[in-house]
């Protein structure tokens, strides 16, 4: 049954993905410009029109500048311009595309959008390569083995199931930054992380056969959350769990203080006009700590946020987590808090802190994430 389950999965994927490139890919998206862009391969490259017919082939290090024009795509190459309504640059073997000063792996596929006069940029490769140039950016290279493989599978577990989930008609998986997860191509690659990649291959998350959506964050600060608390949905390997092994992180406890005036002006910058603060109020705790809901007296209204929400309007580099107390001075008020991120799955400090105590991967894959099995694609 098993076999079956992947092997559908796999088909799904090449349904999904026509772009005739080895094993199951994913499409990055890595700009939408509008102002032209140099291309460029170490090896030569040739580039194709959108159906893969046409092909111009380029030497070594010579320069394709590409630009939107007039609902097409311009590519200026061997003195000569090019207009077609999408273009492929697929490297010669062994080679690599350049692009924003970054070499990458796969081919760079560049298409038209009228409606705002600008081209995207989206990358597309075979998922372990993607990794490779994830999991140096999302974690440090230099941490345990083992708390790599951890992050190698949750970061794979995450590309399968938005490469799964997403609709025919999306024109790429995920971004390339911290909205997905953030990627760096072959710059961003590091011996220990590639390592990590190696020795997981095709290894995911599973729950009920399907990938699981394999949420991390950096530090839990005592315990993890249910997802429902943050996202409003439930999701039955997201769970609560108390965490001892993120002590050592930098972001185990924190502080900040803001002045009155200047929460003031980020709450009335997101639309919440309400004067001078006169009060603050914690509504509501997880069962992880975390706080549910804020309610802010100012002088012309009273206001109650999501606790998710007032993190986000705050800075959530500044207030790194949701499971801190207040207390209101006379001009300002300070944070308490412990934890950095979300706090729902993995938690990244937690994964290095059992990697150092012994603990193998799985065993820190299951720990964070409840029910789940750790299953091989193919
Ligand atoms: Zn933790």
């Amino acid at each position: 049954m098993k076999a079956i389950k992947y092997f559908l999965i796999i088909i799904n994927l090449f349904l999904i993905l026509t772009v005739p490139i080895s094993g199951t890919n994913i499409r990055v998206l890595l700009k939408k410009t509008s102002s032209s862009r140099y291309i460029t391969s170490n090896k030569g490259m040739i580039i194709y029109d959108s159906t893969w017919k046409k092909g111009v082939k380029v030497i070594a290090f010579r320069k394709a500048k590409v630009s939107y024009s007039r609902r097409k795509i311009e590519v200026y190459v061997n003195g000569k311009t090019y207009r077609e309504s999408g273009l492929i640059f697929k490297p010669k073997s062994g080679g690599n595309i350049h692009f924003n000063g970054k070499y990458y792996r796969g081919v760079l596929m560049i298409i038209p959008e009228s409606e705002n006069d600008r081209f995207w940029v989206i990358n597309i490769l075979d998922i372990e390569s993607y990794l490779k140039g994830v999991l140096a950016e999302e974690i440090p290279h230099s941490w345990h083995i083992e708390a790599l493989k951890a992050q190698a599978i949750a970061a794979r577990t995450y590309a399968y199931e938005k490469v799964l989930n997403n609709s025919s008609k999306s024109k790429y998986d995920v971004c390339s930054t911290d909205m997905s997860q953030v990627y760096g191509g072959v710059s961003s690659e590091r011996t220990s992380t590639t390592k990590a990649v190696n020795e997981t291959k095709n290894y995911i998350l599973t729950y009920k056969k399907r990938p699981i959506a394999a949420f991390f964050h950096s530090t839990c600060g005592g315990s993890t959350d249910d997802a429902e608390y943050v996202w409003g949905k439930k999701f039955s390997y997201l769970r609560r769990t108390t965490c001892k092994y993120c002590s050592k992180s930098p972001h185990s406890q924190w502080t900040y203080t803001i002045s009155l005036k200047e929460l003031s002006r980020r709450l009335l910058n997101k639309g919440y006009d309400i004067g001078y603060i006169k009060r603050i109020k914690m509504l509501g705790k997880t069962n992880g700590g975390r706080i549910k809901k804020i309610e802010i007296k100012g002088s012309k209204k009273t206001i109650t946020l999501n606790s998710n929400n007032f993190r986000i309007i705050v800075g959530a580099r500044y207030l790194k987590s949701t499971r801190f107390s207040a207390k209101l001075y006379r001009n300002n008020i300070k944070f308490t808090g412990s934890g950095f991120g979300h706090g729902i799955g993995l938690c990244q400090w937690g994964a290095k802190g059992m990697a150092e105590k012994g603990y193998k991967y799985q065993s820190i894959l299951k720990f964070y994430y409840k029910n789940v099995r750790i299953s091989k694609i193919k």
